[in-house]
């Protein structure tokens, strides 16, 4: 992969950006992960992306994430998942991610913790509890009032490690003052882990501002990979 290809330019636009907003923050910008949410789109660009370095990738529907960790078995990738989880797809999930951002439920915690056999001999997985800053509950994430019942559920699964909270921007809000309640929610979920210090936010549109409010796992697709290829 050519580092001079339009796909590197804009990662590293990216990246270079990540790192001015980071300093302006006050913040290190090496302590900020950049996943490359890479949904849609072939598993050829993965490929591409990680021969550029790129270390974290996302996607949002369990289908594509098997397909796409299936065929790429051989890269040092580590794949995020970052959309809404059917619980009977538990398995799947577990199987492929390292990390799952979109824990929204008990239920759903419970699949995934049941979802490797014995717990003495399975790697614990990575998970966030997402959170919901709108009032429409088809966006996806628990409701605030749910955060500290379900952080604490979350903390008694002996396979899942807790590591903070992920959240959506509302369309309809300025993204700095969701991110703002976002950091306040991580704050209340601390006081259950202190060491679930991970807050998941920020995409195309409003990674400075997330990252301003301290998140420090964004999920950037089209910045990076320009648009999706639309689905038949
Ligand atoms: C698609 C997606 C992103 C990336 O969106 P862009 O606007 O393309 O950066 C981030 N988070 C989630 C949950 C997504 O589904």
């Amino acid at each position: 992969m050519s580092q001079s290809s339009p796909l590197a330019e804009r990662l590293r636009e990216v990246d270079r950006r990540i790192a001015d907003a980071a300093r302006a923050a006050g913040r290190d910008p090496g302590g900020v992960t950049r996943i490359v949410v890479t949904k849609f789109h072939p598993a050829s660009l993965v490929r591409e992306l990680s021969q550029l370095g790129v270390r974290d990738v996302g996607e949002n529907r369990q289908q594509e994430l098997a397909a796409k960790h299936a065929e790429l078995a051989d890269l040092d990738v580590r794949w995020h998942f970052v959309g809404q989880a059917q619980t009977k797809k538990a398995r799947a999930i577990r199987r492929a991610a390292s990390v799952v951002h979109s824990v929204d439920r008990a239920r759903l915690a419970d699949a995934l913790d049941a979802a490797e056999g014995d717990a003495a001999e399975v790697a614990p997985l990575d998970v966030l509890l997402q959170i919901n800053l709108t009032d429409d509950p088809a966006r996806g994430g628990a409701e605030p009032a749910q955060i500290a019942s379900l952080a604490e559920h979350v903390a008694g699964c002996r396979t899942l490690r807790l590591r903070g909270v992920m959240a959506v921007a509302p369309l309809d809000e300025p993204p700095a003052s969701a991110f703002e309640r976002l950091a306040g929610y991580a704050a209340e979920v601390r006081r259950i882990v202190p060491e679930a210090e991970w807050i998941s936010a920020g995409m195309t549109g409003d990674f400075t501002e997330a990252l301003a409010a301290g998140a420090t796992h964004l999920r950037i697709g089209t910045a990076i990979t320009g648009n999706r290829p639309t689905r038949a």
